[in-house]
């Protein structure tokens, strides 16, 4: 059974084999299309990941921040050292224009992977300590576009 698969009744969110729970699992707002969920998983203390999927999609688009909601919370980068070396996970402060999303863009750690690397996440994720201070732009490792790939993270 390849894909992810969501089961709202349950509350419960299927990865191949693997079944995990979430704080939430509902379908998408904007409802653009009837397949579509989005989940809210706690890593640990103040890290959340979120997951924006279809049903049966074999990837995931994927984020984190620090608290359950969208709008209030801080979102999460993965700050790299002046070496490009991964040092832990830095908040991302809310831009001065007041869209938060504007101040994540390219910083804060997201993207799309393929389902088969969601685990791997959570356990990179869970692996990264905090690290004091605001997360600084050019200076963190995000996922981009289609070309994502968890062993790219520099160690
Ligand atoms: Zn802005």
């Amino acid at each position: 059974m390849a894909g992810i698969h969501f089961d709202v009744e349950n509350q419960c969110v299927k990865i191949g084999s693997l079944s995990r729970r979430p704080i939430w699992v509902r379908p998408w707002e904007w409802n653009v299309t009837p397949d579509g969920y989005t989940a809210l998983f706690l890593v640990r203390r103040e890290v959340y990941l979120y997951l924006e999927a279809q049903e049966g999609d074999d990837s995931v688009w994927v984020g984190l921040r620090a608290g359950e909601s969208a709008e209030d919370s801080d979102g999460l980068a993965v700050a790299l050292d002046e070496n490009g070396r991964v040092r832990g996970l830095a908040r991302v402060p809310l831009c001065s224009c007041g869209d938060r999303e504007c101040g994540d863009a390219g910083v804060q750690f997201g993207g799309e992977i393929p389902v088969q690397e969601i685990e791997d996440v959570f356990e990179l994720v869970d692996e990264l300590r905090d690290v004091g201070g605001a997360a600084v732009r050019g200076k963190t490792w995000f996922y981009d576009g289609q070309d994502c790939n968890l062993a790219d993270i520099p160690r």
